[in-house]
């Protein structure tokens, strides 16, 4: 059985379903729109079950079959593991939903949930040999990127409007590791 780390099989665009080999790096599709990981599904049915899975370290990389990581070695983490869900009874209560949740993701670094897109984005571009990470920005999402950027030593240059949230700025501007060629 081939049991790959990932299982991951190629890109696909969006909009046009163009093909792309997934082992090297990609921008946006000729037509302009992003491009979706497609896994061998197939694959990973054979290889892992639901059991198994929940009884791996409770943290975002227990479904790696499922992330386009190719193996442990190339993980980025700072830690993002598991956030709770925690029942909302008076407002569940006052919009008429019995059950009503709240997915808590201020746990994970950077406190949002933009850390687990950065985590398998950085990830995967360290993967693929990327000499650094370049993004526009409101907010988290750069935060988020500058940090597990440093965390792997790649360079990250964001772009983010004037009047970002200082916060944000400033959580850039701490984490992020300039090039020299980047700094003149
Ligand atoms: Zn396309």
């Amino acid at each position: 059985m081939d049991r790959r780390y990932s299982a991951l099989s190629h890109l696909e665009c969006s909009r046009c379903t163009a093909r792309f080999e997934s082992g090297e790096l990609h921008g946006t599709c000729g037509c302009g729109a992003p491009l979706l990981a497609r896994y061998d599904l197939a694959a990973v049915a054979d290889q892992v079950t639901p059991a198994g899975i929940a009884g791996r370290e409770p943290s975002l990389w227990r479904y790696h079959e499922l992330l386009p990581v190719s193996g442990p070695d190339f993980v980025v983490s700072l830690g993002e593991g598991m956030t709770p869900l925690l029942p909302l009874r008076r407002l569940g209560r006052a919009l008429g939903v019995p059950r009503l949740l709240m997915k808590d993701e201020g746990p994970l670094p950077t406190a949002t949930f933009k850390a687990r897109g950065a985590a398998v984005g950085v990830s995967r571009a360290a993967d693929l040999g990327a000499a650094g990470v370049a993004m526009p920005t409101n907010g988290n999402a750069g935060a988020a990127w500058a940090a597990y950027c440093a965390r792997a030593a790649l360079p990250f240059l964001v772009a983010m409007p004037a009047d970002a949230p200082l916060i944000t700025r400033s959580e850039c501007v701490a984490t992020v590791r300039r090039p020299t060629s980047w700094t003149a």
